[in-house]
């Protein structure tokens, strides 16, 4: 490992100044991601900044009905709030489906979104890898793509040797359900606050696969926002892995519907599919005011994927994951609008 200093400023706006006086600075959460990076040279900073206690634990009610998450609370308490799991089970559920119970104890709300990718060229420090060593090349292409992207990657067999070439996918349960649900962003940085929609916040790898948000250098995020909901807002997460836990997902589904009939929408996030966490636009789009049948929503996918592309691979490549992530698609609107998708209603 790489000696670096270790900071434990006073407070939240010494910890943003200093990290951004140092381009070779790192925050510290729960660590359960970044000590791993540390250990395998993966993360070389000159600076290692704790923020695990500095940023606050609190889950607390918002005047206009929505719910704070404060940075520092951890995805255990997150997933055992009463309001959380009453009002936004689909963001329960992500966090219980994922790591482990030591882990969640550890890992924190600021933390968790911005887990680096679990491709397995990326932690191999002697392996090219674009996103660790810009410029460097994209193992991952004809490599092991099992749990690699199929949506926001280039049409045609990506280059191995370009520098922009990167088709990781984003690891995280709880920034699935996050995506869906609209949540907001607080963040403070070295020029003061400022508010970034979810959905927002990562970013596809374009021409710089090594940044994975739209984070500038010594930005913190201080808090979570979750919006109110309408009275009746069902949601839910179902993820799908090799093994039942201690799994990153294979494709996995956040899905948040609210009122019935013409005025009924749907929101829709996807897991393992992409460099961030999917919002099917498309998708929920046309979805909106139908009756949520089979016949319905697998267009709506079909109209979703119908610029996905999967890898090539020697573990045989990830196209099973188009027709998977359209069978959980409808699995887990099935199970929010029991009526809607008997099979009464769809013959
Ligand atoms: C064996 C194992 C299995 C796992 N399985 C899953 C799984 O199935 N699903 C899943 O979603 N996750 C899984 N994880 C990942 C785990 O959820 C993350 O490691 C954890 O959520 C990261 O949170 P942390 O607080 O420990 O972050 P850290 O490791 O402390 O930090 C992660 C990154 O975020 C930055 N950072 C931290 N806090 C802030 C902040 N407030 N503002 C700005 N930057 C910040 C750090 O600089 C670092 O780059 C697994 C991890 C392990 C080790
Ligand atoms: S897919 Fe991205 S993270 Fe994986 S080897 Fe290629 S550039 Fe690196």
């Amino acid at each position: 490992m790489k000696p670096f200093a270790f900071g434990r400023p006073g407070d939240v706006a010494e910890a943003v100044r200093t990290v951004a006086a140092e381009p070779a600075a790192v925050y510290l959460a729960g660590g359960t991601n970044l000590v791993d990076h540390l250990k395998l040279g993966v993360a070389r900073p000159d600076l290692v900044v704790d923020v695990r206690t500095l940023t606050s634990r609190e889950i607390s009610d918002l005047p206009d009905g929505g719910l704070r998450l404060g940075a520092g609370s951890t995805n255990s308490e997150v997933a055992a709030d009463r309001r959380v799991r009453e009002r936004y089970p689909v963001l329960a559920q992500a966090l219980l489906a994922g790591a482990t119970g030591q882990l969640r104890n550890m890992a924190t709300t600021g933390g968790n979104p911005l887990q680096r990718t679990r491709c397995v060229y990326f932690s191999d420090v002697t392996t090219p890898c674009n996103k660790r060593e810009p410029g460097s090349g994209c193992s991952a292409v004809g490599g092991y793509t099992r749990y690699h992207s199929v949506l926001g990657v280039p049409a045609a067999l990506p280059d191995a040797d370009a520098p922009e070439t990167c088709i990781a996918s984003h690891p995280s349960d709880m920034a699935v359900a996050l995506a869906a649900l609209d949540a907001q962003v607080q963040v403070l940085g070295p020029s003061g606050v400022r508010t970034i929609s979810f959905p927002d916040l990562h970013r596809l790898p374009s021409d710089d696969p090594a940044r994975d948000t739209v984070l500038a250098h010594g930005e913190l995020i201080t808090a979570i926002d979750l919006p109110a909901l309408p009275a009746g807002t069902r949601s839910a997460y179902r993820k799908v892995r090799d093994r039942a836990s201690y799994a990153f997902a294979l494709v996995s589904v956040a899905a948040v519907v609210t009122g019935d009939g013409p005025e009924r929408t749907v929101r829709l996030g996807f897991g393992g599919v992409a460099h961030k966490p999917w919002r099917a636009t498309r998708a929920e789009e046309l979805l909106h005011g139908r009756p949520l049948d089979e016949h319905a929503v697998r267009a709506a996918m079909d109209a979703e994927l119908a610029a996905a592309q999967p890898q090539v691979g020697i573990d045989g490549g990830n196209g099973f994951k188009i027709p998977l992530l359209t069978r959980t698609v409808v699995a887990t609107l099935r199970d929010l609008t029991p009526r809607d998708l008997t099979p009464e209603a769809t013959s």
